[in-house]
């Protein structure tokens, strides 16, 4: 079974079919066809989540899985939040300015979101799920795995950033993964 991903990102789709093979499924995700780039204008991950969604559909008519993703920092209420890929220009200047904002706050606990929407043929939503991966800000940037947020992100239960984590490591416990899992289940299920 061939599943569009909402996404215009090489690596996304990547990890996603590596979680997939490493849990022995017949699916393969594709990017969709033509130009695809939405609006993420929505007020929530979800809400982002399912406008890339309807527009991967527009495009390709067939099974679509979005997903939208970010850190929320609860000393921040929940920021950066949707705005997680824009909250400065680099990666590297992201992550100074949530350590700047984070400096001399002790109550340092976050996590990552990650929203997924399946949207079927008919372009109805056929499922949701939110995952998420519990951890904390660190005062530095360690690790030179994974992308984004992952140098500052101390995982909940181990001593590691998530960049200090294998690809592996990375996709057993991330919010992404999680999401992926839950909503492959339930794939599974209908295609029985
Ligand atoms: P997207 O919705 O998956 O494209 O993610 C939006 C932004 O959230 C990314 O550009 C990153 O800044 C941040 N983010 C999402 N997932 C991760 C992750 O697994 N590690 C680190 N940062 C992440």
């Amino acid at each position: 079974m061939k599943i569009v991903l909402a996404s215009s990102n090489k690596h996304k789709v990547q990890e996603i079919n590596d979680i997939v093979k490493s849990l022995g499924l017949d699916i393969e995700f594709i990017l969709p066809p033509g130009d695809f780039d939405p609006v993420e204008d929505g007020k929530n991950f979800e809400e982002n989540s399912y406008i890339k969604a309807y527009e991967a559909w527009k495009l390709s008519k067939t099974w679509v899985l979005a997903d939208d993703s970010g850190l929320c920092i609860d000393a921040l209420g929940g920021k950066p939040g949707i705005y997680s890929a824009r909250y400065a220009e680099t990666p590297a200047l992201r992550i100074e300015r949530v350590l700047k904002e984070l400096d001399g706050i002790n109550n340092r606990d976050a996590h990552f979101t990650c929203s997924m929407t399946l949207m079927n043929p008919q372009g109805e939503v056929e499922h949701k799920y939110q995952g998420i991966c519990e951890g904390s800000i660190i005062t530095e940037a360690r690790g030179i795995n994974g992308f984004g947020y992952d140098p500052i992100f101390l995982v909940k239960g181990d001593t590691r950033t998530m960049a200090e984590l294998s690809e592996e490591e990375k996709n057993q416990i991330s919010h992404r993964s999680v999401a992926l899992r839950h909503i492959l289940e339930y794939l599974q299920k209908i295609t029985k």
